[in-house]
C-alpha cells in the first residue's frame, strides 16, 4: 500500500486541473489524475512524472456511474484510502449562453457535468474518504457564480449566462450542503475560484496562467485541520456568495 498522500484531482489532464495535480505533486503527493480520455490521460502522467511528481492514471468519466467506481476500486486497490478529492472537471459548453436562447440539452449536459458529477465523484469516493487523515474536497468553482457579484453594479463578472454561470451557483449552494453534513468528520470541504485563466475553456482568453489559476485549489487541499469548511475562497482570500 502507497503510504503517502493520495490526492485524486478530476480533469487533470490539462488546464487547471493538471497544474493543480504538478502542485500538489510537488508537494510529495501521489497524485491521481482524472482523465476521461486515457490518451490524453497517460500524457500528463508522463509530463507530472518528468517533473518529479509521483503521478497515476485514473481513467475517469464524472458523467459515468461505471467509470466512477471503476476509479474508486482502483484507489482503493492502490493505497486503500483518498486524503484529498479535487472535483476540477467541468465544462463551459455554449457559453456564453443568454437564457432565453440557450438550447435545454446544452444546460442538461452543463448540470450533468459540473454539479451532478461533482457530487456523484464525491459521494462514491466518500468511504475512502473517511478512511484517511486529515480529508479534504476541493470543488471547483468560480467568481462568476457570486450572486452578490451577479447582482452588485460594477461587480458583475463574465457578463450574462443561463448554463454555465448558474451550474456553479449550484455547485456553491451544495458544498455548503455537503459541509453542513459532513461536520464533526475531519472532512474540510470548500470550494476554489481561481479567476480567469487562459484554458480551452474559454479559447485561452483568460488572463491567468493555469499555475495561478491552481493556487486556490491547492491551498484548500493542504487545509490544516482548523481550517474552514463550506467557504468559498479566490486568492485572495474569501469570495461573496
Ligand atoms: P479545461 O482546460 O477545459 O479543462 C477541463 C478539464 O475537465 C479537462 O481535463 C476535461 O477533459 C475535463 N472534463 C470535462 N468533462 C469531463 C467529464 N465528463 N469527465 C471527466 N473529465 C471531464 O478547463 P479549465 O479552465 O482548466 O477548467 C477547470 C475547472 O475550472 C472547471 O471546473 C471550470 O469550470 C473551472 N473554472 C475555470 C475558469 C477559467 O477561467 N478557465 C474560471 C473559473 C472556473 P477533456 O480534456 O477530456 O475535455
Amino acid at each position: 500500500m502507497n503510504e503517502k498522500t493520495i490526492a485524486l484531482i478530476t480533469g487533470a489532464n490539462k488546464g487547471i486541473g493538471y497544474e493543480i495535480a504538478a502542485g500538489l505533486g510537488a508537494l510529495g503527493y501521489s497524485v491521481g489524475v482524472g482523465a476521461r480520455d486515457e490518451k490524453r490521460g497517460t500524457d500528463a502522467v508522463d509530463r507530472l512524472r518528468s517533473a518529479g511528481a509521483d503521478a497515476f492514471l485514473v481513467p475517469l468519466n464524472v458523467t459515468d456511474d461505471a467509470s466512477t467506481a471503476a476509479a474508486v476500486r482502483l484507489i482503493e486497490e492502490r493505497a486503500g484510502r483518498l486524503n484529498v478529492l479535487v472535483n476540477n472537471a467541468g465544462i463551459a459548453e455554449g457559453w456564453p449562453d443568454n437564457p432565453t436562447s440557450l438550447d435545454l440539452d446544452v444546460v442538461r449536459r452543463l448540470v450533468e457535468t459540473n454539479v451532478i458529477g461533482v457530487m456523484r465523484v464525491t459521494n462514491a469516493m466518500l468511504p475512502l474518504l473517511r478512511r484517511s487523515a486529515h480529508p479534504r474536497i476541493v470543488n471547483q468553482s468560480s467568481q462568476v457564480a457570486s450572486l452578490t457579484f451577479q447582482t452588485t453594479p460594477g461587480m458583475e463578472r463574465g457578463g450574462i449566462s443561463g448554463g454555465y454561470t448558474p451550474t456553479k451557483t449550484y455547485l456553491n449552494a451544495v458544498t455548503i450542503q455537503y459541509a453542513k453534513e459532513l461536520q464533526g468528520t475531519g472532512i474540510l470541504i470548500n470550494l476554489s475560484c481561481p479567476g480567469y485563466v487562459a484554458t480551452d475553456l474559454n479559447g485561452f482568453q483568460g488572463t491567468l496562467t493555469p499555475a495561478q489559476g491552481a493556487v486556490t485549489a491547492i491551498r484548500l487541499a493542504t487545509l490544516p485541520d482548523d481550517g474552514p469548511s463550506g467557504g468559498l475562497f479566490e486568492a485572495d482570500g474569501v469570495v461573496p456568495w
